[in-house]
């Protein structure tokens, strides 16, 4: 088996007010995690270990900073991007692990909802993909959440697997389609697809 093993981290701070988005799911709580995109850290992290698996750059060289495009942006997105580029470099997922690291809300009652939402984004089994949580004992960090995720991939040999994988990317299409057609109506911006990255580490999603 030829594995590769990627490496992601992502942070961001809590903000009053605005919906709280983990692992693809809205999580009632007062707060909420700022960022340009829906602020997800958890997908970010991930999104990041797949590139990173691949050595196809980060979450910041595709989705560059102030793009109106991603302005409150579903990171499902980033997400499917990344599984496109884990597909044309010829591999796929063995498993995911993941940390979150904020002090509220608790992750443990919602962890295997969110397990399930994440294996359904990446199209692996629950069992692929673990979620674990603590809080920032000692760190003085009570208002940001941060996530370590780490993937293990696996060269693609089968042409079968490669058509599932394909499979898997098209739900994702379809669904980064509606989005684009919901923020092209909200910001009035020209309908695109994502284009060839322009190598930049800078990371506002
Ligand atoms: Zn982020």
């Amino acid at each position: 088996m030829e594995t590769r093993i990627g490496f992601g981290f992502d942070s961001h701070a809590f903000k009053p007010g605005i919906p709280l988005r983990i692992g693809g799911l809205t999580i009632k709580h007062p707060e909420g995690l700022a960022g340009h995109s829906d602020g997800d850290v958890l997908l970010h992290a991930i999104t990041d270990a797949l590139l990173g698996a691949v050595a196809a750059g980060d979450i910041g060289s595709f989705f560059p900073p102030g793009d109106p495009r991603w302005k409150d942006a579903d990171s499902a997105i980033f997400l499917n991007l990344a599984l496109v580029e884990l597909q044309s470099a010829g591999y796929r997922i063995v498993n995911v692990d993941t940390t979150l690291i904020l002090a509220a809300p608790r992750i443990f009652p919602i962890a295997g909802e969110m397990r399930a939402r994440v294996a359904d984004l990446l199209g692996i089994g629950i069992d692929q993909i673990s979620i674990k949580a603590k809080t920032p004992e000692g760190l003085n960090l009570d208002h940001i959440a941060q996530c370590h995720a780490i993937a293990l991939v696996e060269r693609v040999l089968e042409p079968d697997d490669l058509k599932t994988m394909s499979a898997v990317v098209e739900t994702q299409r379809q669904l980064e389609d509606v989005v684009e057609d919901l923020l092209s109506s909200v910001h009035g911006v020209p309908k695109k697809r994502v284009v060839a990255p322009v190598y930049d580490t800078e990371d506002i999603t």
